[in-house]
């Protein structure tokens, strides 16, 4: 049996027909117990449409498929050209694509302009970048050992890889996932998050076009605690691939290794601390600063959501960050000027205003903001900045996931190493300042998987990205994350 499209009714007036089934080998099947999830416009809290919720027996029948094209048709079956080749054409599929933007604006809440610019122009950018890495020479050799024996190497793609991913980038994260994945060699069985399954079961649709074999690339919904487990804890899986919180990345890790010990790289969560000191240009940090924890709403696993300023300039930069928040084009995602939206769930913006009751009591001092968006029923919090805060106060120890800056003060270098390192997360920081040799120092004795010097927020295909600490295991983008679907074999051929 197949699943029908459905007729969704967007911001703009416009009627589409979206696929909403199991995608597995390249067609849109109905869940086999016909239970289905609803999604929500996070800007009206309205109802768009429901979901079919896989069950255990679907992850089965999408690992079986995953399984035969792997051992048919893809894997070592297909030539790197070719899987370049279907992975450009996807590219190309989504770029031309106008609704894509449009359902990663009204189910996620970004700006239609920043789904369109930013979200889905870097996922077309990162399978483009793994096209073009697949058909690279990637195996080496040993040498010959006199007479007696040559020893190469082969990279083996790993083989079903099964990929969970949040709901804060849906359809980059997917890219993040699927390109190295696919120019590797692997198949996949992807579940999206199932609060912003709808732009990733859109793109199945555009796979199938884009000429890719029934089984390549599947894809499942469903909820964490039964479709993501009945993944991690398959036992024909070879990988798990996740992005995601901590707590779930640990569960993962413990149903992975309980069953088949499947492979296991993790993106986990952050707590990002940016260094300002007294030589920085303070209206270009504040630019940088607002821009690394406002952007996509502060629910970013690199937010700056720790902000530490040497004395001697710290007023100013609170005030041109004050600034900055009441400049943020707060609105309604479907506007083409909104750049900042609702956050994802009641829930979601629940849990960021009770951080800021918590900070309150603790003592802290709230700079600007604090308080639902009081002009929309969706779930807006307002941009916001605590200041005066210490090490102890809960803001500053949990990843808050959601709008909210906590500023403290520091004296010296050492100091602020010390403020900044303070944490078991390391995904992300920041260091302003004018003296290059200051900027070195700190950036490499920052505990953190990327750095940013005098800006904050800017990713690089080409430039590995993952944490230190708690805030994962392995690397994505860059050379380093197509090694992450590969495995290498040595071949010692005797003469
Ligand atoms: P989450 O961990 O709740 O969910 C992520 C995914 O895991 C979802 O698809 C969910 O359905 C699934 N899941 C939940 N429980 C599961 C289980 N027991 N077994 C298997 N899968 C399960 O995270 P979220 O709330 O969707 O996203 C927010 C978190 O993600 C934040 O903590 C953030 O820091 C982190 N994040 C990290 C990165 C990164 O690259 N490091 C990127 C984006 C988000």
């Amino acid at each position: 049996t197949m699943s029908e499209p459905v007729s969704l009714t967007l911001p703009n007036g416009q009627t589409v027909q979206v696929p909403t089934g199991l995608f597995i080998n390249n067609e849109f099947h109905p869940s086999s117990s016909n239970e289905t999830f609803p999604i929500l416009n996070p800007a009206t809290g309205e109802h768009l449409l429901d979901f079919h919720a896989a069950t255990e027996e679907d992850v089965d029948k999408a690992v079986a498929a995953a399984r035969k094209a792997f051992k048919t048709v893809w894997g070592r079956n297909v030539a790197a050209t070719e899987r370049a080749r279907l992975l450009n054409n996807l590219a190309d599929l989504m770029e031309s694509d106008p609704l894509l933007p449009l359902l990663e604006s009204v189910n996620g809440g970004k700006g239609v302009r920043i789904a369109r610019e930013a979200d889905l122009a870097d996922s077309v950018a990162c399978l483009r970048y793994y096209a073009g890495l697949a058909d690279k020479p990637n195996g080496s050799t040993i040498g010959a050992f006199g007479t007696e024996k040559f020893i190469y190497t082969v990279q083996d793609p790993i083989g079903v890889c099964g990929q969970i991913i949040p709901w804060n980038y849906p359809l980059l994260m997917w890219a993040w996932k699927i390109g190295p994945a696919i120019a590797a060699g692997c198949t996949v069985v992807m579940k999206p998050s199932e609060l912003t399954p709808l732009s990733a079961t859109y793109a199945c649709k555009l796979i199938k076009e884009a000429g890719f074999p029934p089984g390549v690339i599947n894809t499942v919904n469903g909820t964490g605690a039964v479709t993501g487990n009945a993944i991690a804890s398959h036992m024909d899986i070879d990988k798990v691939a996740f992005t995601g919180s901590v707590v779930t990345g640990r569960r993962i890790s413990v149903a992975a290794a309980q069953s088949n010990l499947k492979k296991v790289t993790l993106e986990l969560g952050g707590k990002s601390p940016s260094l300002v000191f007294n030589s920085a240009n303070v209206d270009e940090a504040a630019e940088w600063l607002a821009l690394g924890i406002w952007f996509n709403s502060g629910q970013d696993c690199c937010a700056g959501s720790r902000l530490y300023v040497q004395s001697g300039i710290y007023d100013k930069v609170i005030e041109a960050l004050v600034k900055k928040a009441k400049q943020s084009a707060i609105g309604n995602p479907a506007d083409e000027a909104t750049s900042f939206g609702p956050l994802i769930s009641a829930a979601q913006r629940d849990k960021v205003l009770g951080y800021i009751e918590g900070a309150k009591k603790e003592g802290a001092k709230i700079a600007t903001g604090g308080k639902p968006w009081a002009e929309s029923k969706g779930f807006y919090v307002e941009p916001t900045i605590i200041q005066d805060v210490n090490s102890d106060m809960t803001c500053v120890k949990e990843e808050i996931f959601g709008p909210v800056i906590s500023v403290g003060k520091f004296e010296t270098e050492e100091e602020a190493l010390e403020l900044a390192n303070n944490t078991s997360y390391g995904l992300a920081a920041a260091v302003f300042t004018s003296d290059a040799k200051q900027s070195m120092r700190v950036a490499h004795a920052l505990e953190a998987g990327t750095v940013w010097v005098n800006s904050y927020a800017l990713l690089h295909v080409q430039a590995p990205f993952g944490g230190y600490k708690m805030s994962g295991i392995g690397r994505e983008l860059g050379v380093e994350g197509l090694a992450a679907y590969q495995q290498t074999k040595s071949v010692h051929h005797s003469l």
